[in-house]
């Protein structure tokens, strides 16, 4: 394939964005070579600046659930955009696209929109420590809750690609709030909850982790977790930036049958256009300005188009719940093809899912935290990641990423994708 123009795109672009790119994980840095330009993107498709066309498997790292440029969600932003962009008023659309949230996911009365899951997160946490009055949070080792401060600690993908886990900037005394446990490991999060009596205000953690890799948690450290909060008067946070309207209409807590107390939203929620949310039951939420003493705004907070962008995704999600077993079953299909394929080929390696969440790891080590997820070789992730490219598969330019299924790939993308898995495999 010529990549000609996105290098031409590319030179031009680090001379006035550092590393030539608006968030890290676009950057090929860890995979060698540089970033494609992307032109437009149809359906199951990805057009670049030289016009070659991909089978994507990234699909904006999460949101295009249903493909890209999906007819309803376009029209309803065009339609909206003709009566004005943003007013910083309350619009009606907003509680419709709440009220829909509140109905498809369990256990939340009551849900605020931001504009990415970074803001969801840090602002779910300031509400645990406001509603708990305590200051300390646990998270785990791998799992990514966006930039913010508190979440840069041992924080997942884009972090761990990168080499800066711990980014400078982050202050001691923020870092030293951020107590770090061992995904999967309920004993390593009682031992901090021990030493650290009465003062930590929440656990917060993708409930199925996506940010190392695709890992399931076990069976029982969900619940597991669940217990240690109720016993211990902290806040459990699921993160379902990724997992929401995903693994289920109402995200892991309905598939996987187990309730946080405040859940964060993002990704698909906004149906491509920039929104985040966190919610919880009445009394969390109350806790929130202008009724309650938490403080958290947004000029662009429940923006006209992102809501209009959302509510026609959820719309069409909570309408047609056939496409999450539609997206189980291509999901399981095409891992089924590629464990064939690289097995019949001796590579090494595990491959984790669930739902329509898949990684390969190219390691034969169960993956079950950050540890195993790094004993991926990362050499045969790189010529992987450039074979499946000139074949025309995109994905992710990091070993540490969860392949993201639409329900617009056919089967005989699948089918294209596993070939193109067996072309490769040879030379792995
Ligand atoms: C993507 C992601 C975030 C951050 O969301 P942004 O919109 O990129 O700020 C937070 N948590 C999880 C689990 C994510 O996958």
């Amino acid at each position: 394939m010529n990549y000609k123009r996105s290098s031409e795109l590319f030179e031009d672009a680090q001379k006035v964005i550092p590393g030539g790119v608006n968030s890290p994980v676009r950057a090929f840095k860890a995979v060698g070579g540089h970033p494609i330009f992307i032109e437009s993107a149809q359906g199951a498709y990805l057009y670049d600046s030289d016009g070659n066309k991909y089978i994507d498997y990234i699909n904006s790292w999460g949101p295009m659930i249903l493909g890209h440029a999906h007819k309803p969600v376009v029209d309803a932003v065009i339609e909206k955009a003709k009566k004005g962009t943003s007013f910083g008023t309350p619009t009606e659309i907003e509680t419709k696209i709440a009220e829909l949230a509140v109905k498809m996911v369990p256990n939340i009365d009551k849900i605020r929109f931001v504009n990415s899951g970074t803001e969801a997160c840090m602002s779910a946490v300031r509400l645990a420590r406001g509603y708990t009055n305590k200051e300390k949070i646990i998270k785990f080792a791998g799992c990514y809750h966006g930039h913010s401060d508190s979440f840069l600690i041992q924080a997942g993908s884009g972090a761990i690609t990168f080499g800066s886990p711990n980014s400078p900037g982050v202050t001691q005394g923020t870092a030293k709030d951020t107590l770090l446990a061992k995904y999967n490991d309920l004993e390593s999060v009682r031992q901090l909850i021990e030493a650290n009596k009465n003062e930590i205000s929440c656990i917060i953690l993708e409930p199925v982790a996506g940010n190392m890799g695709c890992i399931p948690p076990q069976d029982g450290f969900l619940e597991g977790l669940r217990s240690l909060c109720d016993q211990n008067d902290i806040l459990l946070i699921f993160d379902e930036v990724m997992t929401g309207f995903r693994l289920a209409p109402g995200g892991v807590q309905e598939r996987l049958g187990v309730n946080a107390d405040i859940i964060t939203f993002g990704k698909v929620i906004g149906g491509g256009l920039p929104v985040g949310a966190f919610a919880a039951r009445s009394e969390i939420m109350d806790y929130l300005s202008p009724i309650g003493p938490v403080y958290q705004a947004g000029t662009l907070s429940g923006n006209p188009l992102a809501m209009a962008a959302g509510l026609a995704m959820l719309n069409e999600l909570d309408q047609n719940r056939r496409i999450f077993e539609s997206l189980d079953k291509k999901t399981a299909y095409l891992h089924a093809g590629i464990a064939n394929a690289l097995k019949s080929n001796n590579v090494k390696h595990t491959i984790n899912r669930i739902g329509s969440m898949m990684s390969i790891h190219f390691t034969e080590q169960p993956v079950i935290d950050f540890e195993s997820a790094a004993t991926g070789n990362t050499n045969t992730f790189k010529e992987f990641f450039h074979g499946m490219l000139d074949h025309g598969i995109y994905l992710a330019p990091s070993a540490f990423e969860t392949w993201f299924i639409t329900e617009a790939l056919s089967y005989k993308d699948l089918d294209d994708t596993i070939a193109a898995v067996n072309s490769i495999a040879k030379n792995l």
